[in-house]
């Protein structure tokens, strides 16, 4: 019990130690050992889970999709007690969605808080359907696909005529809006502006494996001696990609091969095609999306 008890003391060292930058850097590596195939699959001895049962200390909370294709710790190759997940049908927020995430950041201190939308999701395609459609479905479904289908922003996604950008174009959007709602909450944006959380939005992709973190809510610049922060405008078409260089390990060397993986960002912006809809900058206040923050 005693050594339960130290191990238990250790974890919150290490968990005090990670600054939110880094804590990110484990996730984005746990998703290429993922990727790469050379996932860790980390699980507990019984020891360690001893040592879980007095408290927690993830470093990430996720508003993830429930897809059966998308399970989180798998994707981020992530163990016991690494992430506090929160998993709905279209990732979004809601009274007991919104209340978990809360919980996260105030109670546990995590320090990366994130939205994942991912390629293929049913939810999104649903909230795509005409309205009647939509009311044919079970009350509380219908509910949430309407609420999904109002951030949609169906004007704009109408001039995306291709199928797969269609799809992740309307998830990203969902997305946005999601972590946008994570942002009109006060105590969540004092610890972006204090360093103590990072707050990003990303989408999975089924096909790859790889997970692309295309947002990050940031403090704007000038914003020092504004009370808010401030919003840039989305552009239609962005794109964003994480670059990833594997060095040539061969598979069978894969365990601890993270260190071989280097990590870089490019960003790409796709100007709008000329018969799409004016870009306008999103609603929403107080919010400065950064894209593709480089990582050191
Ligand atoms: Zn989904």
């Amino acid at each position: 019990m005693e050594d339960s008890r130290k191990r238990n003391m250790q974890m919150q060292e290490n968990f005090k130690e990670l600054s939110p930058a880094e804590v990110l850097v484990k996730l984005q590596r746990g998703n290429a050992r993922f990727w790469t195939g050379c996932a860790s699959r980390p699980e507990a001895s019984a020891f360690e889970r001893r040592a879980m049962i007095m408290q927690q200390f993830p470093s990430t909370a996720i508003l993830g999709c429930s897809d059966s294709r998308v399970p989180v710790e798998v994707v981020f190759d992530q163990g016991l007690g690494d992430m506090f997940v929160v998993r709905v049908a279209g990732n979004s927020l809601d009274t007991s969605t919104t209340a978990s995430l809360q919980y996260a950041v105030k109670h546990l201190s995590v320090k990366v808080l994130m939205v994942m939308g991912h390629e293929g999701c049913g939810a999104i395609k649903a909230a795509g359907l005409p309205i009647a459609q939509i009311e044919q479905e079970p009350q509380e479904l219908a509910n949430a696909l309407k609420m999904l289908k109002r951030g949609l922003d169906e004007q704009r996604l109408k001039n995306v005529h291709d199928a797969r950008a269609y799809d992740r174009e309307a998830v990203i959007t969902n997305v946005r809006r999601q972590v946008e709602g994570l942002c009109r909450d006060a105590a969540i944006m004092k610890k972006v502006q204090n360093e103590e959380l990072i707050v990003v939005g990303c989408f999975y992709e089924i096909s790859s494996g790889i997970v692309d973190f295309f947002m990050e809510v940031t403090e704007a610049p000038t914003a020092a001696a504004e009370p808010h922060l401030v919003m840039r405008g989305v552009h239609s078409g962005v794109q964003s990609r994480m670059e990833y260089h594997v060095d040539q390990t061969p598979k069978a060397d894969c365990e601890g091969s993270e260190q071989g993986v280097i990590f870089k960002r490019q960003v790409s912006f796709t100007p709008p095609a000329p018969d799409s809809a004016p870009v306008k900058p999103s609603e929403g206040d107080g919010i400065h999306m950064r894209y593709a923050k480089a990582l050191a």
